[in-house]
């Protein structure tokens, strides 16, 4: 595995799951240079009160694609598979089989498959199925084995059967919070509309926001979890940056390495994070 360049490659089930989970993450990984991938396994044409369809799929692949800029991922891969209808199947495992030797990653992260939703339970079951049959050279042979197999991980949820999540490796991301906020704005459908009507905001025009009221907003709702994920993993903060400085951190994105694919010492997992 090469230390200098790393490879992630993040497949979410919603066009916005990758970058709610790994957002700050992949921020500063890109900018010290290191490749990011983002892959969405549904179109999210559910994710709406009163839009829908093939309009709402078209809306959220071009929030996406502005997200994915600001990130600084290579690509965000959008699959035509429509909301809350993903399934295990074994079409969509050779899918994945595809993306994975395609991309080459060094690390795969995805929902774990303890989830509220049907769709995040579907994409983390499609990963691990991926995560040893990627190695098997006459499974889907129009597409050559990777040198080495991946390392597999889950990125950070609340869900504490049947137990939280363990943290193997933690991010600090206080420092790219404002730029993690900026690239969860380009995805007006869901924090300004369909999420923001599940969080009570159905009224409010953020149209009159300020860009501080905006983040402020975004931090609030969407930033909370990461709070709690700082304060999970807050040994390992301070085991990575020392007492003070790791006592110190308010919002984290937390990891945990899976138990299928390549398996690494817990030093060496957490150190694949780091610039
Ligand atoms: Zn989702």
């Amino acid at each position: 595995m090469s230390i200098s360049s790393r490879r992630f490659l993040v497949i979410g089930a919603h066009p916005d799951d990758p970058d709610l989970r790994f957002g700050g993450s992949a921020i500063k990984l890109t900018q010290a240079g290191h490749q990011v991938k983002f892959v969405s396994m549904t179109n999210g044409n559910c994710g709406h009160l009163t839009q829908g369809g093939a309009a709402l799929a078209a809306r959220r692949y071009e929030e996406s694609q502005n997200a994915a800029r600001l990130f600084g991922v290579q690509q965000y891969q959008i699959l035509d598979v429509n909301d809350c209808e993903l399934e295990p199947s074994l079409a969509m495992r050779k899918q994945v089989i595809g993306i994975i030797r395609d991309f080459q990653p060094d690390v795969v992260l995805t929902h774990r498959s303890c989830d509220y939703h049907a769709d995040h339970r579907a994409c983390a079951q499609l990963v691990q199925d991926a995560a040893y049959l990627v190695m098997v050279p006459q499974f889907c042979p129009e597409s050559p084995i990777p040198a080495q197999n991946p390392v597999f991980a889950y990125v950070y949820d609340a869900f504490v059967e049947p137990r939280p999540l363990r943290v193997d490796a933690a991010v600090d991301i206080d420092s790219v919070l404002n730029a993690k906020n900026r690239a969860l704005d380009c995805h007006v459908s869901q924090f300004y509309e369909w999420l923001a009507y599940e969080k009570g905001y159905a009224n409010t025009d953020f149209s009159q926001y300020s860009w501080e009221q905006k983040s402020d907003y975004l931090t609030e709702h969407w930033g909370a979890r990461f709070k709690n994920a700082a304060d999970l993993a807050r040994k390992q903060l301070q085991h990575c940056l020392g007492q003070k400085a790791g006592a110190k951190v308010k919002y984290a994105e937390v990891f945990e390495q899976s138990a299928y694919g390549s398996i690494l010492p817990q030093e060496e997992f957490q150190q694949l994070f780091l610039e």
